[in-house]
């Protein structure tokens, strides 16, 4: 095999394998709105695209608890609705997972840690949130960084202030998803993203963070001697997963990362 090999899962589907030709296609039917764009952040501000590797990671959640699933998986090429992803963003593949709610569910901190960033995106962002976990606060060898997006309103949290895991920090809605792939009535969800970042925190705070990796957020629930780099050679895809009921009781207790939607008892 190839040195180059292991990192290069996602090439089936990446824009380089497509004739010229579909690529102008492609952007120019984006660029009219008539079609399902992946290609817009909000705003003037630059496209990122990310190598995103599938994982094949699932969440188990605790058998006592009902939870709301994810309904598109990272590294997916698919929406919640089956709909295919256009390749034109992180090759087609889902860079975070989805979770479908009710507009104005409340969303959960994944783990302890402090706000970085909120403000309002255009298309496919809507109203987020970051957060940032240190080491200390997962119990994981990397600084994690969390975005939440498609919030229904602006968080009242600043950057700088602190969270507890568990803690609501915002309301899920549907902003950023209204047009284009899911139609003119949108589609109420909480897409969370993480970032793999360096341990140390930079002094100056930016998102996202620049050395940051784009990663399955169901890494966070893996313990810290998880091999993140080969993550497809783990013996179970199903990863356990810490909830929160709606009182604020953590399960099981003392857990530090937790699932961003309080799970209900069966
Ligand atoms: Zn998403």
């Amino acid at each position: 095999m190839a040195p180059a090999a292991k990192r290069t899962i996602t090439d089936e589907s990446c824009m380089k394998n497509l004739p010229a030709f579909a690529l102008l296609a492609a952007f120019l039917l984006a660029s009219t709105g008539y079609t399902q764009a992946q290609s817009r952040n909000g705003g003037s501000a630059p496209r990122l695209d990310y190598e995103v590797r599938p994982t094949g990671l699932t969440p188990a959640f605790p058998t006592s608890h009902v939870c709301a699933p994810i309904a598109s998986a990272w590294g997916s090429q698919e929406r919640f609705d089956n709909s295919t992803r256009l390749q034109n963003r992180n090759g087609g593949l889902h860079g975070g997972f989805d979770i479908s709610l009710q507009e104005g569910t409340p969303i959960l901190a994944m783990a302890s840690g402090k706000v970085i960033a909120k403000g309002e995106g255009g298309m496919l962002e809507g109203i987020y949130l970051w957060l940032q976990h240190a080491p200390a606060d997962t119990s994981l060898p990397y600084r994690a960084v969390v975005k939440y997006q498609h919030l229904s309103t602006m968080p009242r949290l600043n950057p700088g202030e602190p969270v507890n895991a568990g803690q609501i920090v915002a309301s899920s809605g549907l902003t950023g998803t209204v047009g284009r792939a899911f139609g003119p009535s949108g589609y109420p969800h909480l897409h969370v993203s993480l970032f793999v970042a360096a341990a140390t925190e930079p002094a100056n705070l930016k998102v996202p963070p620049p050395d940051g990796k784009l990663s399955d957020p169901l890494l966070l629930f893996l313990p810290a001697h998880a091999d993140v780099e080969n993550i497809s050679t783990l013996p179970d895809p199903a990863v356990r997963v810490a909830i929160v009921e709606g009182d604020g009781r953590i399960e099981p207790a003392g857990s530090k990362v937790v699932w961003p939607v309080h799970c209900v008892t069966r």
